[in-house]
């Protein structure tokens, strides 16, 4: 079982056999149910998909010098972060982190990014594989993220203006045929507003939608 907590706009916490964040933005959240980074004291995997501040880099190597995480990104973020318990990565295979049996793979990404590109990534622990997007818009390549990867769970952005839409976004679950999607990076700012339920309704019977919002879990 694989435990997946919403830390508010795309910040997510996977709990399994080891404990992984997702751009975990916490400072300056206005969705963070943390009050800050020091409300995080178990961590063994922080992965940053791209260098925005919404994504949470500058959180995630205070969270990895607190918690002694391996800090996981693309190899210029790494350099970077100027940490030590690293695995610089770039798009391409699984790295199975630290040997801890957490692998990770990143994905292309439509989007752009301060320092390297933007990624999405694709997280396997425990027997399950999750596909988080990171901020993208629709590319037809999700259907071979979906071919390779076969993921239980699609996390996808639908908030529009930055990323892909509701629309958008449902055609992505038709490319990535997942069991289960959580929508994020929606509502956050008044800039990215989008309906959740309308997303559900639009999926229809292709995939089980999870609306959680910020502080609520999921298990797959
Ligand atoms: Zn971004």
């Amino acid at each position: 079982m694989v435990k997946v907590t919403f830390l508010g706009h795309a910040a997510f916490k996977i709990e399994g056999s080891k404990t992984v964040l997702v751009d975990p933005f916490i400072t300056g959240n206005p969705q963070s149910p943390l009050k800050g980074v020091e409300d995080i004291d178990k961590a063994d995997v922080v992965i940053v998909t791209h260098d925005h501040g919404d994504h949470g880099f500058e959180d995630a190597v205070k969270i990895c010098k607190r918690t002694g995480a391996y800090f996981v990104s693309q190899y210029e973020l790494v350099v970077k972060s100027n940490l030590e318990k690293v695995e610089p990565m770039n798009i391409g295979g699984f790295v199975n982190v630290g040997g801890m049996g957490v692998e990770v793979a990143f994905t292309p990404a439509w989007h752009t990014a301060g320092v390297g590109d933007p990624t999405g990534v694709i997280i396997r622990m425990d027997g399950k594989t999750i596909y988080h997007a990171g901020d993208t818009g629709l590319f037809y390549d999700m259907k071979l993220i979906g071919e390779l990867y076969k993921p239980d769970l699609a996390i996808l952005p639908i908030g529009s203006r930055f990323t892909m839409d509701i629309y958008q976004a449902a055609k992505a679950v038709e490319f990535i045929s997942p069991k289960f999607v959580i929508p994020m990076h929606y509502n956050t700012f008044d800039l990215i507003k989008a309906d959740p339920k309308e997303f559900e309704r639009l999926v229809g019977d292709k995939a089980k939608v999870v609306i959680l919002n910020p502080g609520e879990s999921f298990e797959i």
